[in-house]
């Protein structure tokens, strides 16, 4: 079969040239440790986290190591203790089950609907059986559930949560940004997000005391007061010697690249959204295949896309992405039995205690996933639209 599609789905854009002075002159100066400055100077890292918590208007903000890093912070900071059990999405990425592991909880996993969001039922019946008093929140590949009712159900039963907004940087719910909806938002800088500085994480929240333990534990050794978005020095006072320095810091390497990108945000979740507008046209009423409908009040950042394929067989599925891949259109499956490259589903996650969800197991097992880099033309993604289109057509 000959390609008909050229594209290469992991492919970002190239960093901007603004970007690359910012990065030549740390390299020039040398100072790449984000506690290593000049007299007067403020790091790049602590800039960044001043840029990041101005544009989100959030009261303090922390850039470390990555994603899964500031996860695993953000329960640390909270008071997680060995064994205590947190819950989470069915459907989301390993560094997730991976941050409660590493903070020394016990995953428990949520049910996710058809729209790849939280069941907000099998939550309150989770939340009862657990007794779990967090719930990190993943808003896997974007989608972003109603959180005026998802709030209300974790305020009814004390439950805080942390937002895992690797894929909803730049997003809202309603009028507000995702992450500023929990008590602790995290990022992730990881080179297939919203920001790209190869490996990155970034922790918001407007509480001072989980600030402070966060900038402890993060690996500030006694120069917290060396950031420009952290809380005054007295909020460091009681915990400075009893919190353990688990170092996981950004550099100002990768801080320098992300400033730049930071301020251009906007104008990337639009061209991903403009891609992604014209594949859902495109594949609009084909049968057999069974588009994410969206809430009027979420704002979302199409940085990737999502369709079912309910009622398949596995061969039949199987056979579609071979085809697909055949034409030069790369998708990615959740039902398959071997986790593969970065997709791999919470039967894969061994370490947590064995669950069943009915629910999301069917959801799953019909469940496509694209990339959609910024390097892809509107054209570009007319071709996959189509390509994806006539081979739905062959199942049906
Ligand atoms: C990428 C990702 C993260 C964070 O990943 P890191 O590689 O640790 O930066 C967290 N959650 C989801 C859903 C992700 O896709």
């Amino acid at each position: 079969m000959k390609k008909e599609f050229h594209g290469n789905f992991t492919q970002q854009e190239p960093l901007s040239e603004e970007a690359i002075e910012a990065a030549i002159k740390v390299m020039r100066h040398g100072r790449l440790h984000r506690y290593n400055v000049a007299e007067n100077e403020a790091s790049e890292v602590a800039l960044l986290e001043q840029d990041f918590a101005k544009k989100f208007d959030v009261k303090f903000c922390l850039a470390c190591a990555s994603g899964g890093y500031a996860m695993t912070t953000a329960l640390r900071a909270l008071g997680i203790n060995s064994g205590d059990k947190i819950l989470t999405n069915g459907f989301t990425l390993a560094p997730v089950p991976g941050s409660i592991a590493a903070a020394g909880g016990e995953v428990v996993f949520v049910e996710v609907n058809e729209e790849l969001l939280i069941d907000f039922e099998d939550l309150e019946k989770k939340i009862k059986s657990s007794k779990s008093k967090v719930l990190l929140l993943s808003h896997m590949r974007g989608h972003i559930c109603n959180m005026d009712s998802l709030m209300s159900l974790c305020n009814s039963y004390k439950v805080r949560v942390i937002e895992d907004c690797a894929h909803t940087m730049g997003a809202k719910w309603d009028k507000k940004w995702s992450g500023k909806y929990g008590i602790i938002g995290c990022y992730s800088t990881q080179t297939y997000k919203h920001l790209n500085s190869g490996e990155g994480g970034i922790l918001i929240t407007d509480d001072e005391k989980i600030m402070a333990r966060a900038i402890m534990l993060s690996g500030s050794y006694m120069l917290f007061d060396r950031h420009i978005s952290g809380p005054d020095p007295e909020f460091f006072e009681d915990i400075k010697l009893n919190t353990p320095n688990c170092s996981g810091r950004m550099d100002n390497l990768r801080a320098a690249i992300l400033r730049p990108q930071l301020a251009n945000l906007e104008q990337k979740c639009n061209g991903w959204n403009k891609r992604y507008d014209h594949i859902q046209k495109e594949l609009k009423g084909t049968k057999g295949l069974r588009l994410i409908q969206r809430h009027p009040k979420e704002h979302f950042v199409a940085s990737s896309f999502q369709f079912l394929l309910p009622g398949l067989t596995s061969e039949a599925i199987q056979e579609f992405l071979i085809s697909c891949a055949e034409k030069g259109v790369e998708l990615k499956w959740f039902g398959a039995k071997e986790p593969t490259g970065f997709t791999s589903r919470y039967s894969s996650w061994q370490y947590a205690p064995k669950q069943k969800l009915v629910n999301t197991e069917t959801i799953l097992d019909g469940l496509i996933d694209m990339r959609l880099p910024l390097t892809f033309s509107i054209t570009d993604c007319k071709i996959i639209a189509k390509i994806i289109k006539s081979e739905v057509r062959k199942l049906t």
